[in-house]
């Protein structure tokens, strides 16, 4: 391709433009916002964000060596006791290959910025797109005005392109752009979960040495009731901090107020109320209201135009409270090289990319969705056959708090390291029966 253009510069643009600059003479990434600008970027970068272990692999595939670079600047890379899960306050089973680097995601999006910015043939534009241009049934460029500029009197200016790339969140306004040019949007799945979510930064000294992450969450043994089983969670980041979130839905959303946030960890399991009583908490406590998780199902539409794809937030949004979009976002960008690197031309609708894209944001939506519903507030819509799968859920949840190879599985899809129908194989469930049996 001679040109390729990425709407949105965050997390899933940053990889996208990544991607195509082995496919692309130029890659041109459009974003309103600079790193410049002081508390630039969407608010919830600003929230504790925690990178699954296959985000992390996919981070250290499109960027060898970055984990040493994330090191190096104060990053923390934690593996087996140093990931510490607790359900219903009881700590899981250790599970030995496990990793995870510790580090915010504002220092995670710069370094991985930094390298994009060094390949030589990727520039950033600043700009907000406005809508796409057409020819035929195709996708040739986008329109963009000024950042700050209002829609209505904002100058708009014209870039064409190969390949465009939605990155722009979970605001997208793709599907009215394709709909202004007779394309059906994307039908979209939604399930509102009214998820509060405030966090905090305290001083790191040598308290918990052996700890990169302690997270905390509900789970049958409460009833998955918030109120009694705190959750919330900390992870070890650069600067020696500890980043500290609490959580909270519907009325048991967190505030601002930095006695309320400590009595939240004071409630929870020992490494938070180890953090509460002895470091201090630096700066603002951020807060951040999640009303809905969101998913496009691109792949469902009959007609699509080429020279367009959407990964990301753009496509799937889901309750942040499992950690999974960053990773979804990297797998999207592996996605997208798949789909490049199979010869498909980048004029024709990208349909492999988007079934390939489906499944893994289906299996993320089936584990988040399949945990809200547990939510006494979330009132649906329900998957079919939601009963069995939750109770069969639940014993493996129970199970793989008692037992190392149960509690491998479990960890393996909650990384996305594997599908969820793992843990409805005849091996995994005849192990859930025995360690409960013997229970
Ligand atoms: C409270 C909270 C906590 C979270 N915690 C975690 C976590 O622990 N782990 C995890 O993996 N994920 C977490 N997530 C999810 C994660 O933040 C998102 O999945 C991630 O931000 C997706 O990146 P993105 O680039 O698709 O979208 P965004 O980060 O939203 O970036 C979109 C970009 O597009 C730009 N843009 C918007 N409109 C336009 C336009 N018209 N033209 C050009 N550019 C545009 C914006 O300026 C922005 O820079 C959390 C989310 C929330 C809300």
């Amino acid at each position: 391709m001679r040109r390729a253009m990425v709407m949105g510069g965050s997390w899933a643009g940053l990889l996208s433009a990544r991607v195509l600059a082995d496919h692309a003479e130029e890659v041109v990434v459009l974003e309103p916002d600079t790193a410049d600008d002081p508390g630039h970027g969407a608010p919830h970068r600003r929230q504790l964000h925690a990178l699954l272990s296959m985000g992390h692999t996919q981070l250290e595939r499109w960027f060898p060596g970055l984990t040493d670079d994330l090191v190096a600047g104060g990053a923390r890379l934690g593996t087996g006791p140093a990931l510490q899960y607790y359900l219903d306050g009881v700590l899981k089973p250790c599970v030995p290959d496990n990793t995870m680097v510790g580090a915010t995601r504002p220092f995670l999006e710069e370094h991985v910025r930094r390298r994009v910015l060094a390949l030589g043939n990727v520039t950033t534009l600043r700009g907000r797109a406005r809508g796409l241009l057409f020819h035929g049934d195709r996708v040739v460029g986008v329109r963009f005005s000024a950042s700050q500029a209002q829609e209505s009197d904002a100058t708009v200016e014209e870039l064409d392109a190969d390949l465009v790339v939605d990155a722009t969140g979970r605001s997208s306004r793709l599907g009215s752009w394709l709909a202004e040019h007779g394309w059906a949007p994307a039908p979209t799945d939604r399930m509102q979960v009214d998820l509060g979510y405030a966090t905090a930064s305290f001083h790191r000294g040598d308290e918990l040495p052996g700890t990169v992450i302690a997270h905390a969450a509900p789970g049958p043994a409460s009833g998955y009731q918030q109120h009694l089983s705190e959750p919330a969670g900390l992870v070890a980041v650069e600067g020696d901090r500890w980043s500290v979130v609490v959580v909270g839905y519907g009325d048991h959303r967190p505030g601002r107020e930095p006695e309320e946030f400590l009595r939240r960890m004071k409630r929870c399991v020992a490494p938070l109320r180890e953090v509460a009583e002895n470091c201090r908490m630096e700066g603002d406590i951020e807060t951040f209201r999640f009303r809905e998780s969101r998913k496009r199902n691109y792949s469902r539409l009959t007609r699509f135009p080429g020279g367009l794809v959407a990964l990301g937030d753009a496509v799937a949004s889901v309750n942040p409270a499992y950690g999974q979009g960053l990773t979804l976002a990297a797998l999207g960008a592996s996605s997208l090289s798949a789909h490049l690197r199979s010869g498909a031309s980048p004029r024709l609708p990208a349909w492999d990319h988007f079934r390939r894209l489906a499944v893994v944001v289906d299996a993320a939506w089936q584990v988040s969705a399949t945990a809200d519903l547990a939510q006494p507030h979330v009132t649906g819509p329900y998957p079919p056959g939601y009963r069995l799968i939750r109770w069969a859920g639940d014993k493996v949840v129970e199970a793989s708090v008692l037992d190392p190879m149960v509690n491998r599985e479990f960890m393996g899809v909650v990384n996305m390291r594997k599908h969820p129908r793992a843990l409805t194989s005849p091996r995994v469930l005849m192990r859930t029966a025995r360690v409960l049996a013997r229970r």
